[in-house]
């Protein structure tokens, strides 16, 4: 992939960073750095996303005749670089980057007027209701039952590690609809509101002590069947569609980048100590630094991918696993750079707004939460044992 910027390249980055200068407000950027989960403070993201939809940017990678950019690789590759350096938030758009391209391609015109421009507006807020206790890395072993009955599914069963579903209007679910044949095939894929009759939603806090995920119960939930997307049975193919954009399009090179930020933000408070400095010490950060840069490359081979083909493909598993555990290992330096006050846990000192007096100096009361949460970059969107096995299975050929 050309790398080189052109004089439009150029001008482009400078309306990004005009644009960000703009639009990032103190508010919206400590909301980006307080965050100890995998997406920022609900409210404050969404003001972002609404920042970025007044401009037409929310979907940067959709195609333009729903609303999207139609960038080129190089003007994806621009935004995400300066917006990481900038500290966007993470926004919660599981409707953007995973059930928008789904809809794209299997849904029927009526689900596509309905529900694309409101995943782009951020009117309608989307989760996925795909693990189970019991299946997760075996999703096709999932037992959440959706029966016809009459013009309607009737759903019995629950799902667990829900992000987001306390703010969620909707939900894409996978339920087993047929019990015969490979259990693959008796899978569809629904899209429902989330205020559903019979929908129970518990709360689960992650190891960092935020609410950011969620066990749901459905007790007997009437959805009427056209909130089918695809073919009955058919819904394990939607679902892997889907997943190739969970796993490789979670923008790894800027998430990295953003947790370096970090990392330098912190170690500047302690220069004057010169531990930071040590040869071996300095030798690690250059090591991570390194597969920081090895991160990017593959990413922008994904990106020319999807350019290329319209879908990331196997590839996706690549970037799973190198981005997460590039992204494990910056964070884990945060932990070094904090030393003793990596020891105090102030949750409320990461609420947006807060007036905590922080114990360790205020670049670094998100971070041991951020670590934290970041153990769990290898476990989500399929665990790295998993993506390691298809990448053994599917691109290695072994
Ligand atoms: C922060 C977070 C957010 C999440 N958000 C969502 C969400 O919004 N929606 C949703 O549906 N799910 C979500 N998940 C669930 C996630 O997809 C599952 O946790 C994941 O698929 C692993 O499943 P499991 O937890 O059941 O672990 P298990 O499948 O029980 O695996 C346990 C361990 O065994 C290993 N293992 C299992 N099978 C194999 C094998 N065949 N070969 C080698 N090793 C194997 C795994 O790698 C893992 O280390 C989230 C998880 C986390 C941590």
């Amino acid at each position: 992939m050309d790398l080189e910027m052109s004089a439009a390249d150029l001008a482009f980055r400078d309306e990004v960073c005009k644009f960000l200068a703009d639009n990032l407000t103190d508010e919206i950027r400590e909301a980006a750095r307080l965050s100890a989960s995998s997406f920022s403070d609900f409210h404050v993201s969404q003001r972002w996303h609404k920042a970025l939809y007044d401009k037409g940017w929310a979907a940067r990678s959709w195609p333009l005749e729903h609303g999207g950019c139609d960038w080129t690789p190089m003007q994806r590759y621009i935004y995400d670089t300066e917006a990481a350096r900038a500290d966007v938030p993470t926004a919660f758009t599981m409707g953007i980057s995973m059930v928008g391209p789904v809809i794209m391609r299997y849904g029927n015109q009526a689900q596509k007027d309905c529900f694309l421009p409101r995943i782009l507006s951020a009117e309608d807020v989307w989760c996925q209701g795909y693990s189970e206790p019991g299946s997760g890395s075996d999703l096709a072993s999932l037992q959440t039952r959706a029966v016809a009955d009459g013009d309607d599914y009737v759903i019995n069963g629950t799902k667990i590690w829900t992000t987001g579903a306390q703010y969620a209007n909707l939900i894409f679910c996978l339920v087993r609809t047929s019990e015969t044949g490979k259990k693959q095939e008796g899978i569809s894929f629904l899209i429902f509101p989330m205020d559903t009759p019979g929908i129970t939603i518990q709360p689960i806090n992650n190891i960092a002590d935020v609410h950011s995920f969620n066990q749901i119960f459905f007790d007997d939930v009437r959805v009427p069947k056209s909130s089918l997307v695809g073919a009955e049975n058919d819904g394990w193919t939607v679902a892997k569609y889907l997943l190739e954009f969970e796993r490789g399009g979670s923008a790894f090179g800027a998430k990295i980048e953003a947790s370096f930020n970090a990392y330098h933000r912190i170690a500047a408070c302690f220069a004057d100590q010169g531990a930071l400095d040590e040869p071996l010490f300095a030798q690690k950060v250059a090591a991570v630094k390194i597969q920081q840069m090895a991160v990017e490359n593959t990413e922008h081979r994904i990106i020319a991918e999807i350019n290329r083909v319209g879908r990331p493909g196997h590839a996706s598993s690549i970037m799973k696993v190198l981005g997460s555990e590039t992204d494990q290992r910056v964070t884990e330096l945060f932990l070094d750079a904090l030393n003793i006050y990596a020891a105090p846990h102030q949750p409320a000192a990461r609420s947006p707004g807060n007036n905590s007096v922080p114990v360790a100096p205020a670049a670094g009361v998100a971070l041991v939460g951020k670590y934290l949460h970041n153990r769990a970059a290898s476990i989500y969107s399929g665990s790295n044992e998993i993506q390691r096995n298809i990448i053994a299975k599917r691109v290695l050929g072994l």
